[in-house]
Formats: structure tokens, C-alpha cells, sequence
């Protein structure tokens, strides 16, 4: 068995440690004795097939214009094909805004989504800075760090990756955090997110290799030492806040 991760923009869209997302969903795999590919996907690039879990990570108002444009079309619309068929997705703050319908930024005419999520963000006045507790009906206890200005709101469609127990999640207001549709997961939680988040990690793995190969059970590891990093980030968490 073999995964395919595809690291979208992985050269303009990767702040604050995002990379630790695809470094760690690929030493998972290995660590059961799959073979990983990596596939970054950057601008004018076209989706290969056979992808099985996407990242998209962070990244500033100004690589947030060229890669809105560059998704419009063909590309996000492979994407949507994609999680759809099952494929697993995990976007990370600039990315999570982009799939979405739109994002607003400061300086800038509002930048086109690609409608994956059922939401909308606009840059706001303020700077979400800090870090982030959440919890999720599904996956339990997430630990990240934010830093944003924009303020997503959920549409209809959208279910919500959790509720914010600290820190600010999608808009500061409605006391959510992320997004959820299908095996798509969107949140403003950079850390890097996964290494410190092994259930999700692995929760995105199976999702994402079930598509190819059927009925899929990863081994379990021994997460001790991710287990402790979380706890000691959540221990900073609600001391800081
Ligand atoms: N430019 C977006 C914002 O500030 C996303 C920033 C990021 O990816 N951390 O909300």
C-alpha cells in the first residue's frame, strides 16, 4: 500500500511550521510501513490523480491573490472531485479561507474560493494571535496556535470542526472553530497542527487511504511522546490566556 499526499502551493502557502502537517502524515505512514509521496502542487500546476489526502497551509494576504486565481476553474474544481470521492483534505488559516466561497482581504478586491466549505471570510480589525483549544464532537481535544485577521462565518452547509475553549476560532463571535465537509478538514490552527493532534493525523490517513484501498485500519503507535507535547500545549494554552 502506498499514500499520496498532495501539498498544495507548499512553496507560497506554508507559515508558521505548516510543512510539520506534511512531515508528520508522512512518518505516520512510514511508521506503519507505508510509502509516502509527497506531490507539491504549486501555481499553474494541474491536480494529478490518485491523491489521497491534500494540505493547504497558511499564508499572507499577497500569496492569497495569485493562488485565488490560480484555483479558479479546472483546479478547485478537481479538488471538490476529489473529496467527493473520498479523498481526505486538510487546509490550515489562508488555505481554509480560500476554500471557501470567498475571502475579503484588507487591501485587495475579494479573492474567489473555490466553494469546497459552505463559508465566507473577511480580514478584520483586529489580529487573532495566540494559542488555540478546541474541542470537536469527532476528534476530540485540538491544540494549535492562531494568527489571523480574518473573520470566517459558517454558512448552512458548513459543520463547524468545534467549539473554541481557548482562544478566538473563526470570528471571535460564534465560538466556533473550523470546518468540516466530508473527510475535509479547515481550522485557523497552525503549530503545526498534526504532530501535536496524532488522532486527526491518523483519523486523515484512514480516510484518505479507504478511498483506494478499501477497508483500511492503521496499527496503532506508541503517540507517548505526542501525547505529552499536546498536553504541555494545551497547559500553555489555558495559562496564557
Ligand atoms: N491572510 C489571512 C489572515 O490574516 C491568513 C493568514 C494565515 O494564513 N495565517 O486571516
Amino acid at each position: 500500500m502506498n499514500l499520496t499526499i498532495g501539498w498544495l502551493y507548499g512553496a507560497k502557502m506554508n507559515i508558521y511550521g505548516d510543512r510539520g502537517n506534511v512531515l508528520a502524515l508522512a512518518q505516520r505512514a512510514r511508521w506503519r510501513g507505508i510509502e509516502p509521496t509527497v506531490t507539491e502542487i504549486g501555481l499553474g500546476e494541474p491536480i494529478p490523480d490518485g491523491v489521497d489526502v491534500f494540505f493547504f497551509g497558511g499564508g499572507q494576504d499577497q500569496e492569497q491573490i495569485a493562488v485565488s486565481a490560480d484555483l479558479q476553474g479546472a483546479k478547485g474544481e478537481a479538488i471538490k472531485t476529489a473529496v467527493e470521492d473520498g479523498a481526505a483534505l486538510l487546509a490550515v488559516c489562508g488555505g481554509y479561507q480560500l476554500l471557501g466561497h470567498e475571502y475579503r482581504p484588507h487591501d485587495a478586491p475579494p479573492l474567489p474560493g473555490i466553494g469546497l466549505f459552505d463559508l465566507v471570510s473577511e480580514a478584520g480589525p483586529e489580529r487573532f494571535i495566540g494559542n488555540a483549544v478546541v474541542d470537536s464532537d469527532e476528534h476530540g481535544e485540538l491544540v494549535g496556535f492562531e494568527n489571523h485577521s480574518g473573520l470566517t462565518h459558517l454558512g448552512s452547509g458548513a459543520r463547524p470542526l468545534g467549539r473554541v475553549r481557548v482562544g478566538r476560532g473563526n470570528n471571535g463571535r460564534d465560538g466556533t472553530e473550523g470546518a468540516v465537509y466530508r473527510h475535509a478538514v479547515g481550522c485557523y490552527l497552525h503549530g503545526s497542527l498534526l504532530p501535536k493532534n496524532p488522532v486527526l493525523a491518523d483519523w486523515l490517513l484512514t480516510a484518505g487511504l479507504r478511498r483506494r484501498h478499501g477497508d483500511v485500519d492503521l496499527p496503532p503507535l506508541n503517540d507517548e511522546v505526542e501525547h505529552a507535547a499536546h498536553r504541555s500545549a494545551v497547559a500553555r494554552a489555558v495559562k496564557t490566556r
